[in-house]
């Protein structure tokens, strides 16, 4: 790259590498939630570019690669996010998500920073959900259901517990000892006891929090186990043939996602439900930066179901991406790369 005098010398591009912990230490839930809540915001106002993901499918149906790329303008960061989907590595030493989001600088488009994507994703996944969860259930929800004990399980409660108190949390996942892992380890107040629950039904009746986080293609959520007021983060089916929730549970619904263009097309919930001519566009209400921003109405009463359909965008891995880079550049934290040479003597 040339310098700003233009004299010809190269100018040194130093890349930050960023791993799974250390993304975590800069990049606690507290601080990932305010950054969705502001992102969500930029996004909906307008001040963003981001294409559909493309997806790559390998041909025995194993998994994808995922690419997502973007542009925000507050945090302003551009760059993206390509990450594999391997549902068959549950119960291996893999994570079913893994990858790299590369950030580039605005002005002059060099990359900046390469960081794990397993890490970004789970955080900022359940951040949002959170931002989410605080701007459209009940202000006393409080009673959790889990649906769903893996990464996604685990940093959902991390959220649901940094945006309302818990009074009780209870966890189903398909294979039982998983939930019961999942209760024996998560880190709770020794006031909750995590309750496992041999059905999802069993998790949610009563419950006025629900979330869903699994890789399930078929319902696990039915809108009649729904309790009135209860607030359901639906996060785990973000392909358009896979589903978590039933026709019902879409339909009774007041519905948000994160973007609008992502749910009509990438989302399962929304799109078999609306196939079934239960639902129209219409049915869905708006982004959730809409809602932060003002601009489409929360739920209306205490016994409104609200239901938020987390695709998962870019511009999420982006603000997070932007954030900790700019951190390591506080504290000198990360590894760097001299990627261009260093400017001449
Ligand atoms: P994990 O592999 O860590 O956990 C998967 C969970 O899904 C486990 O609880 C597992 O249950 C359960 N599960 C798997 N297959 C089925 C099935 N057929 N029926 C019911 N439950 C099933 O994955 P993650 O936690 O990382 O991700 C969970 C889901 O969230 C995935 O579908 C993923 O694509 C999605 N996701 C969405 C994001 C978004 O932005 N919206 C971002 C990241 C992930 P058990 O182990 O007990 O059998």
């Amino acid at each position: 790259m040339r310098d700003s005098q233009g004299e010809g010398r190269v100018r040194a591009v130093r890349v930050l590498i960023v791993n799974e912990v250390l993304v975590h230490e800069l990049l606690p839930m507290d601080a990932c939630i305010r950054l969705m809540r502001e992102a969500l915001a930029t996004f909906s106002r307008g001040d963003a570019v981001q294409p559909l993901r493309t997806l790559v499918r390998l041909p025995d149906g194993s998994g994808v690669l995922g690419l997502m790329p973007g542009y925000l303008g507050e945090p302003r960061s551009f760059g993206l996010k390509v990450v594999s989907v391997m549902p068959g590595n549950q119960g291996t030493a893999y994570e079913s998500h893994q990858g790299v989001v590369l950030l580039f600088g605005v002005i002059h488009g060099e990359p900046l920073a390469m960081l794990d994507a397993t890490a970004i994703t789970a955080i900022r996944t359940a951040a949002a959900s959170a931002a989410a969860t605080d701007a459209l259930a009940r202000a006393d929800a409080g009673d959790l259901a889990l649906l769903g004990c893996g990464t996604q399980g685990r940093f959902h409660l991390t959220a649901m517990a940094a945006v309302r108190r818990l009074r009780r949390v209870r966890v189903w996942s398909r294979t039982r000892a998983n939930a019961e892992r999942f209760a024996r380890e998560a880190p709770v107040p020794a006031r909750l006891k995590i309750e496992v629950m041999a059905t999802a039904e069993e998790a949610v009746r009563g419950a006025d929090l629900v979330c869903t986080v699994t890789s399930a293609r078929e319902p696990i959520l039915r809108g009649a186990w729904l309790a009135p007021g209860a607030h359901v983060n639906a996060a785990g089916a973000c392909f358009a043939t896979h589903r978590e929730l039933d026709t019902d549970a879409v339909r009774r619904a007041l519905l948000y996602t994160d973007c609008r263009e992502s749910c009509l097309n990438e989302s399962g919930d929304f799109r078999i439900a609306r196939g079934e001519g239960a639902i129209s566009d219409k049915h869905l209400l708006g982004e959730l930066g809409e809602v932060l921003n003002g601009k489409v109405q929360g739920r209306l009463s205490n016994q409104d179901v609200t239901v938020y359909e987390s695709l998962g965008i870019a511009i999420e891995d982006l603000a997070a991406a932007h954030a900790i880079h700019q951190r390591a550049l506080a504290t000198g934290k990360g590894a760097w790369v001299e990627w261009s040479g260093a400017p001449s003597a």
